[in-house]
């Protein structure tokens, strides 16, 4: 496995190398990194895998400077997982003093964690956008769980014509439901106990649509009802949005829905989301959606 800093070591690194998979990160890895690094290794042969926690990314108030970190624990994992290539570049790597260039996505930015959280995803596209082209993989893996910023992504390599395919893999969950996420970590025991609300909350949602329930208002009530039973997490949002624009909808129709939580324990947010119906890509879109797995 070559670890390395820099781009333009990277980059040698790189041009030995044919077909790459690229899986980007910020550290401090778990199962649900892996699986994206062995699903890279699994379809492309060879994996790189960045850990950057990317400044432009968290607002002023947010845990950028107490966000978990553990790089030796980190490379062991990757080394394990198979990858080949490990890019952990400084700020000043990827923000050069001058650094003047910023990627936005429109629409799709203005809802969700957009709402509470201001000028995220112009962090995310803009780090996604360089890591994509500094690294110049064949295809990029991404979490559902992180389902907005997935479709941001998926947006944004379309607009800007990036020949690296986009990947989407499913949420890896604990044994108990909880999404895997570094942020876990944060939890008191007695929030980690409490944080299986949110999948609980979601499944009831499921079981209603999967039983005839279309009214997206009676879902969302649904989930925040649940959420309700458990008052040490106080919900941000509750959305039940299609799945392809992320405005709310009134009814989940042929399109299906994404139904998406964040939920706040203490200083720690939670997200999790879920698809209700069979959504069809391929008619709605002429580019598989990011949402398509
Ligand atoms: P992060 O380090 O949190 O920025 O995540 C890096 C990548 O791993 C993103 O594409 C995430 O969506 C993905 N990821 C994080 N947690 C999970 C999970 N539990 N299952 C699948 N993918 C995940």
């Amino acid at each position: 496995m070559h670890t390395t800093t820099t781009i333009r070591d990277f980059r040698a690194a790189r041009a030995g190398l044919d077909t790459l998979g690229f899986v980007p990160t910020m550290g401090f890895l778990h199962e649900g990194h892996l699986s994206l690094v062995r699903q890279a290794k699994r379809e492309c042969g060879t994996a790189a895998v960045s850990i950057f926690v990317n400044p432009a990314q968290f607002g002023p108030n947010e845990d950028l400077a107490r966000y978990p970190r553990d790089l030796n624990h980190d490379l062991a994992l990757l080394g394990e997982a198979g990858a080949d290539l490990v890019f952990m570049p400084g700020v000043e790597e990827i923000y050069p003093p001058g650094y003047r260039t910023y990627v936005t996505v429109e629409g799709l930015t203005e809802r969700l964690e957009s709402a509470i959280r201001p000028g995220h995803f112009r962090g995310v596209a803009t780090v996604v956008c360089k890591l994509l082209n500094i690294v110049q993989a064949e295809k990029a893996y991404f979490g559902q769980k992180d389902a907005q910023q997935c479709m941001v992504i998926d947006q944004m390599a379309r607009d800007l014509a990036i020949p690296t395919a986009i990947v989407i893999a499913p949420t890896v969950r604990e044994p108990d439901g909880l999404a895997m996420s570094s942020r876990n970590v944060y939890l008191s025991p007695e929030d980690r106990r409490a944080a299986t609300v949110l999948i609980r909350a979601l499944h009831a949602a499921e079981q209603a649509h999967n039983a005839g329930e279309r009214d997206a208002e009676r879902l969302r009530e649904i989930v925040r009802g649940v959420l309700a039973s458990e008052p040490r997490g106080q919900p941000d949002y509750v959305s039940c949005a299609d799945p392809l624009t992320l405005q709310e909808l009134d009814a989940v129709g042929q399109q299906g829905a994404l139904l998406s939580l964040a939920v706040r324990f203490g200083t720690t947010r939670l997200l999790d989301k879920a698809l209700l119906g069979g959504i069809q890509p391929s008619a709605l879109s002429p580019q598989p959606s990011a949402l398509s797995l």
